[in-house]
């Protein structure tokens, strides 16, 4: 039997997406056994991003830097804004080198059953990004679940009549689909084939 500080690393690592306790035993017992390779690198690595990652005051991705590093980019275009649920989403779009505009991440959906509404996710904050001058394109990357789409459908009738149009990723993407399960080409093409919304 495994003394109680592996006991307590097995716990956390089970806790991680995708890792039931039968394979957190085997990556705790992979990192133990590989101290200078992985173990020591790892426990640093976390600490670092512990004390360094925030969450982006303008965006709400995450960066050791706030702005983060794709708000402080004078490369990227202000003009366009992408709507994407969380940093997962982020990225996905940042995998297919298509989008180079800025993001707004919602940090969640708006969810009838969840009782998450318009508030939770500071949608007002969004509104007023969207509303900003010189702001072309919005562009709502939300999943292709309901509440992703209610939450496309809520946003996109809030900007009705606004300067910016307002458009949404074409059924490429899967229904059900979020975007981080998508490979890049499937995310592009539905970027490339958005549709107007409002
Ligand atoms: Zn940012």
């Amino acid at each position: 039997m495994a003394g109680t500080e592996i006991e307590r690393l097995i716990g956390l690592l089970a806790r991680l997406p995708g890792l039931g306790p039968r394979s957190a035993r085997r990556a705790a017992l992979h990192l133990l056994e590989r101290r200078e390779g992985l173990l020591d690198p790892l426990a640093a690595s976390l600490k670092e991003a512990a004390a360094s990652v925030r969450r982006c005051s303008v965006c709400g991705n995450l960066d050791a830097t706030d702005p983060c590093a794709i708000c402080a980019d004078p490369g990227r275009d202000q003009g366009l804004l992408c709507v994407v649920e969380d940093v997962a989403g982020l990225w996905a779009m940042e995998r297919t080198r298509l989008f180079k505009g800025r993001y707004h991440v919602l940090g969640g959906v708006l969810s009838a059953l969840d009782g998450v509404g318009p508030d939770d996710l500071g949608i007002d904050r969004l509104l007023a990004r969207a509303r900003a001058p010189g702001m072309r394109e919005v562009i709502l990357a939300t999943g292709a679940t309901v509440d992703g789409q209610t939450t496309a459908h809520y946003i996109a009738e809030r900007l009705a009549g606004g300067g910016a149009a307002v458009s949404a990723l074409a059924q490429g993407v899967p229904m059900g689909g979020e975007l981080d399960f998508l490979d890049d080409g499937t995310i592009g093409a539905a970027l490339a084939a958005r549709r107007p919304l409002a």
